[in-house]
């Protein structure tokens, strides 16, 4: 099959498209005919050596496709089972091998495609507004890089819950986005000034919440937006790290909260993760919930999804189609 394979960790070159064996299940695993892979942020930080992994790996996290095969002792999902899931490494390819507890089966009425693109930034959006920070109506946000994969579905999720959003984008269509998506303020970061713009527009009070995941560049600033005892939730990096953090800051600027949470802590057992996914597919299915699927390549283009991610050129979604 073919699949991306990264041998050595560095720049969008060192993805090579290989020819290996279809994988075999182990007794708890299912394999899944990938129709459709997602390409995340959390891919590129694998690729550069940023999370170590043990060399060499099939990249990617999420994907959706039909059960191809089963294990002995399978019995969550069967062949022909349409399934979706993320977490487990090896999605840039034609099959994985995936533990079958972690597949969740995909509704009448959502597309593979529509789950590729959901599992993982969907929960994400998910777990932050209803779980990390649970959002409520008449609380103000501010979502950076709010049209990105994450970013649209976030302010999507807040707008829903009747939040005031306040979002960052860096150019004029991600702008039109952010504001399509329920952002009732879009501030672009790269020309203002995000931290004297939000306190203008929140009349010094500060938000309850800011939703970080660009990190390095935007951290910082984001403290003092917070109102006392507002939350500080940091689920990214895009711009690069954000560096050693003194916890007596987090006093100083008024008793704070700060959190650096990641997805698989909040899918951890088999009915959290069918409970979230649940509700995801949900919203979907009802309309709620608008996926904006525009970067779809070919599997071995998969270097150029990567370059066109990180380069801030994408909006929304990226997927991979193997075949
Ligand atoms: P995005 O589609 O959001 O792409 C990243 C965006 O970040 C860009 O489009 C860009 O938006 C913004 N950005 C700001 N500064 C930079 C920079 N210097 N270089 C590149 N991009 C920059 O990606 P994803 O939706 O896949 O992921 C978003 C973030 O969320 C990532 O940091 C990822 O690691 C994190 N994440 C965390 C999870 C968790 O559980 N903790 C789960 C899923 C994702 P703009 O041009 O508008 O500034």
């Amino acid at each position: 099959m073919k699949a991306i394979q990264v041998k050595q960790t560095g720049g969008p070159d060192v993805m090579e498209l290989a020819d290996l064996p279809i994988p075999q299940p182990k007794a708890n695993e299912a394999v899944v005919k990938i129709q459709a892979a997602g390409v995340n942020f959390i891919d590129v930080y694998n690729r550069e050596g940023r999370y170590k992994l043990a060399l060499p790996f099939v990249l990617g996290q999420e994907a959706a496709g039909v059960v191809s095969a089963v294990g002995s002792e399978v019995r969550e999902v069967a062949i022909g089972d349409r399934v979706a899931y993320t977490m487990t490494l090896g999605s840039y390819a034609e099959f994985a091998a995936v533990p079958a507890d972690r597949l969740v089966k995909i509704p009448a009425g959502v597309s593979e495609r529509e789950a590729a693109a959901a599992m993982l930034q969907g929960m994400t959006a998910h777990y932050l507004s209803h779980d990390t920070y649970p959002l409520r109506k008449g609380e103000t946000a501010l979502i950076h890089a709010a049209a990105g994969g994450v970013g649209l579905l976030l302010v999507q999720m807040a707008h829903h819950i009747g939040a005031r959003v306040i979002a960052t984008v860096s150019t004029d269509e991600k702008a039109k986005l952010a504001r399509a998506a329920g952002a009732n303020e879009i501030i672009l970061y790269t020309q203002a000034d995000f931290e004297a713009e939000t306190k203008r527009l929140t009349n010094g009070k500060g938000v309850d919440v800011v939703y970080d995941s660009v990190g390095k560049t935007t951290f910082e600033k984001g403290l003092n937006l917070l109102r006392p005892r507002g939350m500080m939730v940091l689920y990214g990096g895009s711009s690069g790290a954000v560096p050693p953090f003194d916890p007596i800051t987090l006093t100083q600027k008024g008793s704070l909260y700060l959190t650096r949470p990641s997805l698989g802590h909040y899918i951890i057992t088999a009915q959290e993760l069918q409970q979230r996914a649940g509700a995801v597919f949900g919203m979907i299915r009802e309309g709620k919930l608008k996926l904006r699927i525009e970067h779809v390549y070919p599997l071995a283009q998969a270097a150029q999804a990567h370059r066109d991610l990180e380069g801030r050129k994408t909006t929304g979604k990226l997927l991979l189609l193997p075949n």
